[in-house]
């Protein structure tokens, strides 16, 4: 039986403005979450991601639980940024764990890391999936090399950038003794591997080691966000009152950080625009560009929004879609109203070029357009008539003005001076 003791800290560093990481810590369940995009949309995406998971009870879930939850925090990341310009092409790494007696099930996209001391032996657990760590396998690329690459921050998986996420996940056998570290970029980015197992070997509460973590990497310059949690596995001690332990590792759920620093108004539209254009695998302030997968991302998460459509649980439309259908209504009804204006005013002038002579009651004369009316709406009007009266004419004549047969103006102008009283 193995005792869970945690402690986490996390810092914004000495350079960035604010803290766009996010962590959950539970008994059982440990994330480290490290978000991107501009605008600090980085902190939607990683604090999302970590609300998410504690759909995960660590109690009675399994890792295909814990899977289900990644995914779908994934897709509402990536509905999420679609819906809002502000948060178009946000992302977050997400590196979690969840214990179950000695065994440890790992989910993990992006450059967080897990990693695990074993015996004072510190081993890695992930793989960065990083441009860099990428060339890294591939033998393009030292790790010493990687290490100070420009473009070492740009990621080639995250969450929340694709409708479907390809988490890493398997399981690991921990041990009594054994510490867990899980950290972000912060950390790793700016402390080697061997100062970490060094201060990690330090035998103090997690709580303490994971804030020396966080020293070390602001006394390494503390370029990025850092974020630490370490986790120990204790024997389980026969004096262990569960209550006892409960009050001494502080809040059963501790999802932060609480402080991420000045406020979201100091983003310029410059950033904003700089970020919608690098896209997920930069996170702010990175100045390389970003590869090729950038474009399909754009269609990825618009593919989203149709994919949504067809989907079971998920949201039926994406509010952005609906606006656009909100849109289409509006622009409808005006074309229509366009259209039919248009045709009054075609049908107004053609009606103004047709003559007709007509009696109304005794008077007999030339109107200008068509004989009859639309919605009460007369279509002509008397231009001329005749000093004759209809009653005085031949039958013939009669006939001929009834039939209102459509005349030229000119036509119509000699036919009513030219009428005569019949004999
Ligand atoms: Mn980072």
């Amino acid at each position: 039986m193995t005792r869970l003791v945690a402690g986490v800290s996390s810092s914004v560093g000495l350079v960035r403005s604010a803290n766009e990481d996010s962590f959950l810590v539970r008994e059982g369940l440990y994330v480290v979450c490290d978000g991107m995009g501009g605008a600090r949309a980085g902190e939607v995406a990683s604090e999302m991601a970590c609300r998410g998971l504690m759909q995960v009870d660590p109690a009675t879930d399994s890792a295909g639980d814990l899977l289900k939850a990644v995914q779908d925090a994934n897709r509402s990341i990536a509905v999420r940024s679609h819906e809002h310009e502000g948060l178009l092409g946000m992302g977050t790494t997400l590196t979690g764990g969840l214990v179950k007696g000695s065994k440890l099930s790992l989910v993990h996209v992006g450059d967080s890391r897990a990693y695990l001391l074993h015996a004072g032996e510190l081993t890695q657990l992930t793989e960065d999936h990083s441009w860099v760590g990428e060339m890294v396998r591939r033998g393009e690329l030292t790790p010493q090399e990687a290490a100070v690459h420009p473009h070492r921050s740009v990621i080639t998986r995250a969450l929340g950038t694709d409708p479907d996420v390809d988490p890493d996940v398997f399981d690991v056998e921990v041990a009594d003794g054994d510490r867990l570290l899980l950290c972000s970029d912060g950390l790793s980015g700016m402390v080697s591997d061997s100062e970490i197992e060094r201060i990690l070997a330090i035998d103090e509460p997690p709580q303490q080691v994971a804030a020396a973590l966080v020293d070390a990497a602001l006394a390494a310059g503390g370029e990025d966000n850092v974020t630490v949690v370490v986790v120990d596995f204790r024997p389980q001690e026969p004096d262990d009152a569960k209550s006892e332990t409960k009050a001494a590792e502080g809040p059963e759920v501790n999802f932060g950080p609480s402080d991420r620093g000045a406020p979201s108004g100091v983003a310029t539209q410059a950033r904003r625009r700089l970020a919608r254009r690098q896209l997920p695998f930069l996170r702010a302030g990175d100045q390389a560009p970003a590869p090729a997968p950038a474009a399909d991302n754009l269609a990825a998460v618009a593919a989203v929004a149709s994919a949504e459509g067809a989907g079971g649980e998920a949201p039926a439309q994406p509010v952005a879609r609906s606006k656009w259908g909100r849109k289409r209504w509006v622009f409808v009804i005006v074309a229509a109203i366009i259209v039919i204006v248009a045709m009054i005013g075609v049908f107004a002038v053609v009606n103004s070029t047709m003559y007709y002579v007509g009696a109304s009651g005794n008077v007999v004369a030339l109107y200008q357009g068509l004989p009859g009316s639309i919605l009460g709406i007369d279509l002509s009007q008397r231009i001329e008539q005749s000093a004759v009266s209809y009653s005085s004419l031949a039958q013939s004549v009669k006939s001929q003005i009834d039939a209102h047969k459509l005349v030229t103006k000119e036509e119509g102008q000699r036919f009513i001076r030219t009428l005569v009283a019949a004999p």
